[in-house]
């Protein structure tokens, strides 16, 4: 019997799946349906875009490329697109990360991360036993099997537990009334008692993303920061969410001040455009695969490792995100919505209301908590019949727009919780 080919979907039970709206086209800060109607998109399309969508410098670029070279085996060929990316990002990261590999997701940079400090710790030092890592408990690094192993164990991770590898879990404070402590003594007391096992800690630096819009206090992650490096640590910087400025910064690192060993970059690289990553790592890391023995290279790669087209729009992105303009608007959108959390701090179906740079979080209050709730759905629909583009984490409802958005569209988006939050 011939079966129709089906759409299977990510992260969505298909029994229940109902027909979806159709986008046709996306401009600037919006999503158009088939149906005529347009969307805010305020969750920037799952984190990726950046300035907006189709945004004409990368739309240029993209288009000029695809004309002259689709891909080649980055192995064996440089080619233009990859050193023009080379230029835009030494003009961003700092000197102490000048080495780049190129991958094509965020779970896939996490992976290379952790493969790099493992095999680095057993080449440059013998110290082969150094093959963990201390990670926290509401982070989320990734679908892959190393990213999941890293990230908190939940719902997400249960049908692979057998799996995933250990790694060192620490208990974490989660809302803005936490103090630094709740952040940092569990991490403290672990790193003393496993540091000879652990190559390194991996953390999502502000602000831990998928684990439910979590904000770290600046102290904590500056202790935790100084803890891993007196002992020697490697610290991995997860910057796939909040890198490309949606901390108020162009990275996370820069808001602490703080250089990281390894550096996860994805989501906002090519401004949303196009799939690709990097994991920049610095010259401890990069030095200790350096040999005549051809098996102590590093052994990673993917079939679309620095793809000429994901290149011409991550140095796109990179040329413009650069311009002093986007730190206005990053600031703009910060204060707005720092006025609203503002006004809805104590109200009494939130638990916790919190910002940082471009985001804001809020914590419902509701009867079924949790990703599995029926809550994040049936909010979602609502905002969706006003216009806006949400998608609830369990009962933690967040924005996260694309730096174009208007005051307006903010406006109209902030209403469409509001509406919510007072039926
Ligand atoms: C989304 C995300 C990832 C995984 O990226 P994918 O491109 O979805 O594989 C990893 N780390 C963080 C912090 C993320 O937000």
């Amino acid at each position: 019997m011939k079966t129709k080919a089906k759409i299977w979907l990510p992260y969505t039970q298909m029994k229940k799946i109902k027909e979806l709206p159709e986008a046709i086209s996306a401009k600037g800060s919006l999503i158009h349906l088939k149906n005529g109607k347009k969307v805010i998109d305020a969750i920037s399309s799952w984190w990726v875009i950046t300035l907006g969508h189709c945004e004409p410098s990368i739309v240029k670029a993209v288009q000029k490329q695809a004309q002259e070279m689709d891909q080649v085996l980055f192995a064996n060929f440089n080619h233009p697109p990859a050193k023009k990316l080379l230029k835009e990002l030494q003009s961003i990261l700092p000197k102490k990360l000048p080495y780049i590999f190129f991958s094509d997701n965020g779970s896939t940079a996490v992976e290379s991360a952790l493969k790099m400090a493992v095999q680095s710790w057993k080449q440059t030092k013998g110290e082969a036993q150094r093959n963990t890592f201390i990670s926290f408990k509401n982070s989320y690094h990734g679908d892959t099997v190393g990213a999941m192993s890293v990230s908190g164990r939940n719902l997400f991770t249960y049908p692979y537990k057998k799996l995933l590898f250990s790694v060192v879990r620490v208990k974490q404070g989660t809302r803005s009334s936490d103090p630094v402590s709740a952040y940092v003594s569990d991490f403290s007391e672990k790193v003393k008692k496993y540091h000879a096992t652990l190559a390194g800690v991996i953390i999502e630096p502000f602000i831990q993303g998928a684990g439910g819009m979590i904000m770290w206090p600046k102290e904590a992650l500056k202790e935790i920061c100084s803890i891993s490096k007196k002992k020697g640590l490697y610290l991995i910087f997860d910057e796939v969410m909040t890198g490309f400025g949606r901390t108020g910064e162009l990275f996370a690192f820069q808001k602490l001040g703080i250089t990281p060993d390894l550096l996860c970059l994805s989501k906002g690289l090519t401004g949303g455009f196009l799939p690709l990553a990097l994991t920049v790592a610095n010259k401890t890391i990069y030095d200790s695969f350096l040999s005549d023995e051809k098996k102590l290279m590093f052994f990673h790669g993917h079939s679309f490792t620095g793809n000429p087209i994901s290149c011409v729009a991550a140095a796109a992105n990179i040329k413009e995100i650069k311009k002093t303009k986007w730190k206005k608007e990053w600031s703009r959108i910060e204060s707005f919505h720092q006025k609203k959390i503002h006004s809805l701090k104590g109200h009494k179906n939130l638990i916790d209301i919190r910002g940082c740079g471009t985001i804001a979080a809020m914590e419902f209050r509701v009867k079924n908590q949790g990703y599995s709730s029926s809550f994040a759905e049936e909010f979602s629909k609502k905002a969706f019949q006003r216009g806006v583009f949400l998608r609830p984490l369990g009962n933690i409802v967040y924005i996260l727009p694309p730096y174009c958005t208007s005051n307006k569209e903010l406006e109209q988006t902030w209403s469409a919780i509001e509406e919510e939050l007072n039926p």
